[in-house]
């Protein structure tokens, strides 16, 4: 295994977190994220610290059971979902939370992002489900989220936000700006009183895509009626 370059994954997650602020993706202190670098370490994003404004000397370097190894600044309450993710696959580099609007106010609805609208989203994400309510910081919504990872790309907190997880910081991320759009565009075709998703063919066709744009799960979005 090759692990990450440290002082990139410290930069990608400052880059991160100014796009996620400047996004909107987040309010205030809000979010929160974190790469993991070795067989042990994962550098995260501290507690109340505006994800926007942050230097290297705030990130928290942590071992997969949450014991601080460096830093000075404690760490999210929430990063204990990121350590299940990583330990739950080791394929995971990167995860990022945030509370886009549009995806959270499905979040908040208990409306999952499951319908073939669009052909990047239906390869790149499938679908995104929603995780059933437990306490900000809890144990429960850490262990909650787990049993997902392996199948999904993404998930919706229910009355919380959004969680993504990839190979790396970035490229969750991205996942967290399609996870946005596909919750833009079921909100556009509810607006525009026409829900049409693509033919199961469609959808097949789409999903023999995966191998080759690397995404390896997903589960599949639903199509047209009938
Ligand atoms: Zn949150």
């Amino acid at each position: 295994m090759i692990w990450p370059d440290e002082a990139q994954a410290r930069r990608d997650i400052l880059e991160v977190g100014r796009r996620m602020y400047a996004g909107g993706y987040v309010a205030a202190n809000d979010g929160n994220i974190s790469a993991r670098v070795g067989e042990n370490a994962v550098w995260a994003t501290p507690t109340n610290v505006s994800k926007g404004f942050m230097s290297e000397d705030m990130l928290v370097k942590l071992d997969l059971d949450g014991n601080v190894l460096e830093g000075t600044l404690s760490p999210s309450s929430e990063v204990k979902l990121h350590l299940a993710a990583y330990r739950s696959d080791p394929g995971i580099l990167g995860v990022v939370h945030a509370h886009p609007p549009i995806a959270t106010a499905f979040a908040a609805a208990g409306i999952p992002l499951d319908e073939a609208l669009l052909q990047e989203t239906v390869v790149m994400l499938g679908v995104v489900p929603v995780v059933p309510y437990t306490c900000p910081g809890s144990r429960e919504l850490a262990e909650s989220v787990a049993p997902y990872v392996k199948e999904y790309n993404a998930v919706l907190l229910e009355h919380h936000g959004a969680v993504t997880w990839g190979d790396s910081v970035m490229r969750a991320y991205f996942r967290l700006e399609s996870v946005e759009y596909y919750a833009k565009m079921m909100m556009n075709s509810r607006l525009m009183g026409v829900t049409r998703p693509m033919t199961e063919e469609q959808i097949d066709e789409l999903l023999a895509l995966r191998p080759k744009w690397r995404v390896d799960r997903g589960g599949r979005p639903r199509g047209r009626d009938r």
